[in-house]
């Protein structure tokens, strides 16, 4: 890395923490606090960037500008396109740290840099605009922030070997579907239903059967259904636009949007019982209007659906047996119809995103890849989703161990230099805790939805705390046991995890629910029967022709799955680290709050971050340059220097009596132990 005389610069704080002297926990948030106040959101620890959110625009957000103050990402460009080095950005941080900015700054800045001409201007405009639309459908207010992304994403950017884009590939990861139906206090559902009552033409709205009143609808929730500084109208129109940009149809727009109407007509449907001479209470649906105006959206029988909402069929081997739904089971009914419908609209809509911006020629490629995944939750109450999400982030701090620890010692291999192992605390057993194929939470909760039987989440509860805890006596401190915390202050149905993060307390309410994510066949096949050419393909499982007895995976089985492919796939690339913070929990600008900034500088493991780095040698100099910058300190070397620039580098340094065991060479770097040696150097430069 390359030293900039601002990075010493006393009044602005340094922007390399491996220049921090002296290097403890205060001065190091000390630091951070400084350059906050001075605009200065980006500090380097080595190569990984802290970035604080300033939560207001400062003008260095042009592209041109990136460079300058994000040398990092130029350096992952540059070595994608020179040194044919396939590259992964991982910014991660909690909610509201600034990730999805982030991400946003690492795609203009991609534009900005590489090729022009139509092509590639029209490449570049698609991958921008894909933002928008995923964020209109993905993104909701929460108590945290009010644009928050409710799924991952991760973006592979293909790039010819010239450098320029040829096109992406976007995966997106577990979508927060229950806030389809059911949204915390202060939250909203997600930004395309307020959207499109508010945006869309009277007309339109008539054609989908819509009333631009959002009380009128079950599924949103009133109490912050406007949020300041947010114009859901003028979204709208940005969102239709950006969605021609990508290359959506008129008509598949309108598909789009109807099944939109769909989920809050659902949502309006609601259900009464009806006795029965056996004494059962069948369902039976109130008032038939929105029941009816879904159907006609989506050309479905209403007899059909209705029914489904009254009667289950179970199959089996052959059978056929129908089972009557009281009141509670056909709300149950419904909200997993609208929740899956709109998870896999959302699925749908990266799926066609992805066909307009793939890359068109078939030529080897080279690739960035940019992840912007949900940040570690805790709050009070935390369910499977927040589970889901906290193991997501655990696996994310495990390659962030791997890769950072294995990247140095690569390089001090490969440079033929002595290296010692630094100790780091290793996440991998609460991974294992989790994942683990036996005796794993996750492999626990999917037995026991498989179980005959009754099935509860307290069963489930009894069987985690019966396999976890039992041995935890027994076993040494570092067992993943031990980061099961059973104490006697736990709450009734709930686990807590030790996480990397922080302790976490789980409620276990929902938890065989949400994995069994269970869809009564006769409800899907009812979807599938409708003309709406999208909505049939959302339910393909729908079509009696190949009925499938085999019982779907759980959710927590396919996240595993996806998020172990994800992993696989940033292994095989270039790490750039991105560390979000969050300088306060108020969504201000120019508050930094100690004791939070602490937190997350202590969880995302900054310190130890920076002491591997001392540890080793802080710093790494091509010869080249190095010798440019100090030529000047050295007679034999000045003004210039006749032979071998690693030479060079040893003449200057042993005339500036250096001493040896303070630097080491390399085969193209020279290692410089301890940044006061450099910043002696650089002080006799300023001195020249
Ligand atoms: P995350 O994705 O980590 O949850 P976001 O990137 O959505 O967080 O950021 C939350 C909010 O903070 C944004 O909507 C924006 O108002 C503000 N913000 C984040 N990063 C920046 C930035 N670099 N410059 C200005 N504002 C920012
Ligand atoms: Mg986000």
């Amino acid at each position: 890395m390359e030293v900039k005389t601002s990075l010493l610069d006393n009044m602005i704080g340094v922007g390399d923490m491996v220049l921090l002297e002296p290097l403890n926990e205060d001065s190091f948030i000390e630091n951070l606090r400084k350059r906050f106040d001075h605009n200065e959101i980006y500090t380097y620890i080595g190569s990984v960037v802290i970035s604080m959110n300033p939560y207001r625009s400062l003008s260095i957000f042009t592209p041109e500008k990136v460079e300058e103050y994000l040398p990092g990402l130029d350096e992952a460009y540059r070595s994608l396109r020179d040194q044919d080095k396939d590259q992964c950005i991982l910014i991660t941080g909690e909610s509201g740290a600034g990730k999805t900015e982030a991400s946003k700054l690492v795609m203009s800045y991609v534009a900005a840099v590489c090729g022009r001409g139509q092509e590639v201007n029209k490449v570049k405009e698609q991958l921008l605009q894909s933002n928008p639309v995923l964020e209109a459908f993905g993104n909701a207010k929460t108590v945290r922030n009010d644009n928050s992304s409710r799924f991952g994403k991760y973006m592979d950017i293909e790039f010819d070997f010239k450098g320029d884009p040829l096109g992406g590939v976007i995966s997106n990861y577990l979508l927060e579907k229950s806030r389809v139906c059911k949204q915390p206090r202060g939250e909203r559902n997600f930004h395309i239903f307020y959207q499109l009552l508010s945006g869309a033409s009277g007309d339109t709205l008539t054609k989908l059967k819509l009333d631009r009143d959002f009380s009128k609808y079950n599924y949103l929730s009133l109490d912050s259904a406007t949020v300041n500084g947010l114009d859901d109208a003028a979204s709208f129109r940005t969102v239709r636009n950006a969605m021609q940009i990508v290359g959506f149809m008129e008509d598949e727009v309108q598909l789009v949007l109807e099944l939109v109407a769909a989920v809050l007509k659902l949502g309006n449907i609601e259900f009464k019982p009806e006795s029965r001479v056996n004494g059962f209470d069948e369902s039976r649906v109130k008032d038939k209007n929105d029941l009816k105006e879904m159907c006609e959206l989506l050309g479905i029988e209403q007899s059909v659906l209705e029914r489904a909402f009254s009667y289950r069929t179970v199959e089996a081997k052959m059978e056929k047996v129908s089972t009557t739904l009281n009141v509670a089971q056909a709300y149950y009914a419904r909200d997993a119809l609208a929740k899956n419908l709109y998870s896999r609209l959302f699925s749908w809509l990266v799926t066609r995103i992805n066909e307009s911006i793939k890359a068109q020629a078939k030529t080897r490629h080279k690739v960035m890849g940019v992840l912007d995944i949900y940040g570690f939750e805790i709050f009070e109450d935390n369910s499977f989703e927040q589970f889901i999400i906290n193991y997501c982030n655990e696996k994310l701090q495990q390659i962030f161990i791997e890769l950072t620890l294995r990247e140095e010692q690569e390089e001090y291999v490969r440079e033929g230099i002595e290296w010692t192992n630094i100790e780091y605390f290793n996440n991998a057993i609460i991974c294992d805790l989790i994942e683990n194929n036996q005796n794993g939470i996750l492999a626990m909760l999917d037995e026991e939805c498989l179980r005959p039987g009754t099935v509860t989440d307290d069963t489930f509860l009894d069987k985690l705390n019966t396999i976890c805890a039992e041995h935890q006596h027994f076993e040494s401190r570092l067992s993943k046991n031990s980061k099961f915390l059973t104490d006697h202050s736990l709450p009734h149905s709930c686990f807590r995890i030790q996480h990397y993060a922080g302790k976490v307390l789980y409620r276990v309410e929902g938890f065989v629910d949400k994995n069994n994510d269970l869809l009564y066949r006769d409800l899907s096949q009812a979807m599938y029967k409708a003309t709406h050419s999208l909505m049939r393909q959302l339910f393909p499982e729908g079509n009696p022709a190949k009925v499938n007895l085999k019982r779907p995976l759980t959710a927590g089985f396919q996240f595993k799955a996806s998020v172990g492919g994800l992993m696989r796939n940033l292994q095989t690339k270039n790490p750039n680290y991105i560390r979000c913070i969050k300088p306060n929990d108020k969504k201000a600008a120019h508050i930094f709050t100690d004791s939070l900034v602490c937190h997350q500088v202590r969880y995302l493991g900054l310190m130890e971050n920076v002491r591997v780095r001392r540890a080793g040698y802080a710093f790494r100099q091509p010869y080249e340059p190095c010798l440019e910058r100090y030529k000047m300190l050295c007679k034999q070397t000045w003004p210039h220097w006749r032979g071998p620039a690693r030479d060079g580098v040893e003449v200057l340094l042993t005339d500036c009596s250096v001493p040896a065991e303070e630097f080491a060479y390399g085969r193209s770097k020279i290692f410089i132990r301890n940044p006061r040696t450099l910043f002696t150097l650089e002080e006799r430069r300023r001195a020249c």
